[in-house]
């Protein structure tokens, strides 16, 4: 049951020299920039985002870069150094959702987005390089939509700040990619500091840094995909979605963030079971966000393990959002020394992440490897990531 590791998970970002000398063997010419952007993982808060709530996710130091040129015309010109498409032309006026397939949907939909704004978006030739894998939680498409949208920022003038460029992506994702997906893959990416965490208020979208630094406190992010494929489609996302908000018009509340911990016990006589445990899940994953945020800013990293643990349990038993192979690499995770592991994304699949002391790594990695071995499951890629700078233009 192995299956080849992601070639992704493994690659070194091209450099900025290659890209372009790249670039000029694809098109002709030098690109007018170089711009790149992080993936993400989502440190703790998860399914807290819809409900109003906290989520607090990094910037990671893997990231997509793209070379862009501006046309004289309104044809658009597309390449990613991944996968077999080969270039892909169309032309501005031509975009409409629906219209565009594979990786192509992302940058032609943040066109696509920025028209909707009014802003002229003018025909380019872009060249993709990225070493996010993809479909592993770690946001690959918004790490393309961030380097894209940076890039078409600057070379139009359009002066977007942040937040306009989150509502653009979320826009683009939302209407002309058709996923049903909410501000905090963007936010981590656009707003991301090496060091950092970004603390994120999804009610009024308000972020903030957070210090998150793994290195100086002698530990590592492991992030261990599972390789078990999950899809925002399908009936567990939307049936926990339906609980939350049965829960809050139950409750009397706009949405979960406004019930406090407090409140459980009284709120546990007035729900069904099963929707107690779903709301139960928001209300205690928001409270360990601003835990774990007071704990980054006080104690540093090496305090948090607890809460990550707690983090997975509740998604494991109230929101049971987790799946075997994600419960048997955080239990092997913790078993060989990690301080604090949980699922991270939206469940049912994807990957796990482990806080691991750093001399520890090489010992969990084994272990987990293992324990899929032994169980029969597909190998898992196993990574570590760090705390890293949120889009930029790097040329
Ligand atoms: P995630 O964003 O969680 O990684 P998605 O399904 O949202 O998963 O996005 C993955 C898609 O993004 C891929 O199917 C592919 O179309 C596109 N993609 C990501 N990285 C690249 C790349 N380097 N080259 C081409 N396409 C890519
Ligand atoms: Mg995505």
């Amino acid at each position: 049951m192995n299956a080849a590791p992601d070639p992704l998970a493994t690659r070194a970002p091209a450099g900025t020299e290659d890209l372009a000398a790249r670039f000029a063997k694809e098109f002709g010419g030098a690109p007018d920039g170089i711009w790149q952007a992080p993936g993400r993982v989502n440190l703790i808060g998860e399914h807290t985002d819809y409900n109003e709530g906290f989520v607090l996710p990094f910037a990671i130091d893997r990231t997509a870069r793209v070379a862009v040129r501006v046309r004289p015309d309104a044809s658009v010109r597309l390449l990613s150094t991944y996968g077999d498409q080969g270039v892909v032309g169309t032309t501005v006026e031509s975009l409409r959702p629906g219209s565009a397939k594979g990786w192509t949907k992302y940058p032609l939909g943040v066109m696509w987005a920025l028209k909707q704004r009014g802003i002229e978006v003018p025909g380019v030739d872009l060249l993709l390089d990225s070493n996010v894998p993809l479909g592993a939680g770690l946001s690959s498409s918004h790490a393309i939509e961030c380097a894209v949208i940076s890039a078409l920022n600057e070379l139009t003038g359009a002066g977007l700040d942040a937040e306009d460029m989150v509502l653009a992506t979320q826009r683009a994702e939302n209407e002309f990619v058709g996923a049903p997906t909410g501000i905090m893959d963007q936010s981590a990416s656009l707003r991301g500091a090496e060091g950092h965490a970004v603390f994120l208020d999804c009610r009024d979208q308000n972020a903030r840094l957070v210090p998150f630094e793994t290195r100086p406190a002698d530990l590592v992010m492991l992030v261990i995909d599972t390789k078990v494929s999950h899809s925002h489609a399908d009936g567990g996302y939307a049936s926990r979605r339906a609980s939350c908000e049965l829960g809050a018009e139950v409750l009397g509340v706009k949405a979960l963030r406004d019930v406090q911990v407090g409140d459980l016990e009284e709120a546990s006589g007035l729900l069904d079971e099963v929707t107690f445990r779903r709301v139960r899940h928001v209300v205690t994953e928001n409270d360990r966000v601003l835990q774990t945020v007071e704990l980054l800013a006080t104690a540093g990293p090496a305090a948090i393990g607890s809460l990550l643990d707690a983090s997975h349990v509740s998604m494991r038993d109230d929101f049971e959002i987790s799946c075997p192979e994600l419960d048997l690499a955080v239990d092997t995770a913790r078993a060989g020394g990690a301080i604090g592991a949980r699922m991270t994304g939206g469940g049912f699949g994807g990957a796990a992440i482990a806080l691991t002391p750093v001399g520890l790594e090489q010992a969990v990695r084994d272990a987990v490897a293992r324990s899929f071995a032994d169980a029969g499951y597909k190998a898992p890629d196993i990574f570590t990531v760090s705390p890293a700078a949120g889009a930029r233009r790097i040329a």
